[in-house]
Parts: C-alpha cells; sequence; structure tokens
C-alpha cells in the first residue's frame, strides 16, 4: 500500500531555468560590475571556479558562500528575486499534484539549498501540496540523493521504503537508487532534459514522459 509520493523539484515539477539563470548568469553579470570585466570573461571565471569545487563538496549548493567567495556587492534574496520570472511549473505538474494530493502524503525531495526550493515553490504557487519539503544539502548535508537519504526521508515519514513512490528527472539519484532500496521510482525523461541525453536509458527503468502518466501509474 502506497501511501507517500515524492517529488525531485527541479527539471520535476519547475522548470531548471531559475538556477541555470541565477548561477550562471547573476553571479557573473555581478563580478563582471564589480571587477569591471566582460560578461564573457566573468562567467568563463566562475565556471571555473564552481568546477574547482565541484558537486560534490556541500559549499557547491551555497550561494553565500560563492557572494562571498567573489566578493560580490548582492545578498542571496536579492539575486534570487530578480530572476522570479524565470520560475515556471513543468506541464501538467499542478493538476496532477492536485489529483495525487486527495490520494497520498506529497513530499519534495530535493538537492537544492533550502533558499531556492522555497523560492521556487513559492513563486510557482506549488506549497500547498506539500506536507514535507526537504533539501537534501541544507537540511541533512548531504550532496546526492543517496540511499542514505531516502533512508532519512523514509525515517522522517515513519513509513516502508515500499510504502513511498518517487519521481524526477535524474536516472541515477532519482530512479535507480531509490528503486534499488524498494521504492517504487519513476523517471521523468523529458524531451528537452539534457540529462537525458547523456545517459541511456537502462532495461528495466521505469520511466515516463510527462507527470500524467503517473496517474495512470499509481
Ligand atoms: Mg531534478
Amino acid at each position: 500500500m502506497k501511501k507517500i509520493v515524492s517529488f525531485d523539484l527541479d527539471g520535476t515539477i519547475v522548470s531548471g531555468n531559475y538556477g541555470e539563470m541565477v548561477w550562471n548568469h547573476g553571479i557573473p553579470e555581478e563580478y563582471a560590475k564589480r571587477h569591471s570585466m566582460p560578461f564573457d570573461e566573468a562567467k568563463q571565471y566562475i565556471r571555473q571556479e564552481y568546477e574547482s569545487v565541484g558537486d560534490r563538496e556541500i559549499i557547491w549548493y551555497e550561494i553565500e558562500h560563492w557572494l562571498k567567495r567573489f566578493d560580490l556587492p548582492v545578498i542571496a534574496d536579492e539575486l534570487l528575486l530578480r530572476y522570479e520570472s524565470y520560475i515556471e511549473k513543468v506541464p501538467y505538474a499542478e493538476a496532477v499534484l492536485k489529483e495525487l494530493a486527495g490520494r497520498y502524503t506529497l513530499v519534495v525531495a530535493s538537492n537544492a539549498a533550502r533558499i531556492f526550493v522555497d523560492k521556487e515553490l513559492h513563486c510557482a504557487g506549488l506549497t500547498e501540496y506539500f506536507t514535507h519539503i526537504i533539501s537534501a544539502t541544507t537540511d541533512y548535508r548531504m550532496v546526492k540523493k543517496e540511499e542514505h537519504f531516502y533512508g532519512k526521508l523514509c525515517g522522517l515519514l515513519g513509513v516502508l521504503p515500499g510504502e513511498v513512490v518517487h519521481v524526477g528527472d535524474h536516472p541515477v539519484f532519482d530512479h535507480d537508487v531509490p528503486a534499488g532500496m524498494g521504492i517504487e521510482a519513476y523517471y521523468l525523461q523529458h524531451e528537452h532534459s539534457a540529462i537525458s541525453h547523456q545517459l541511456s536509458v537502462k532495461d528495466g527503468r521505469n520511466v515516463i514522459k510527462d507527470l500524467r502518466e503517473l496517474l495512470d501509474r499509481l
């Protein structure tokens, strides 16, 4: 008996454009102004700096760290506010959440820092559908949704993996990891998802092309 449906956030219920704008446009633009250099040069430098840290380090996800590191005269809230108009729901997200909310407890399980998660859900008007909103990086200090993450999530919700469904757009961290521990997982393979073109679909993955398919599967 399934009780919980857990959703990844970026690329699953909200488009990934917002983070892209804040990290790869907003920060380089501030840096270019602060250090009087062309935007493209600033962008290249910033990307190198991000890569020198890498996404396995917790600070990679912490915008305050980067604003301080680059000595930028802007606060995180201001930068996040500036790109608010890029926050968009993915197709059918709200209709599907509305339908599922009557049958299951819905949660968000995201890698993004809490400041991004809260902002995106609020601006997309989706906060009300979720009883728990988890940021792996802020709440659990974990950089990837590995087994330990899903274990903690089940503990928090007081359920067994077999009582949980998870859906997300990363084939490994949203599908293979949870599926391997008995969670019913769905890999949302968007037509426009960058990652879906990098990793071929393994046999045996539960693949859905848009969120409406969840309604038939559950
Ligand atoms: Mg995602």
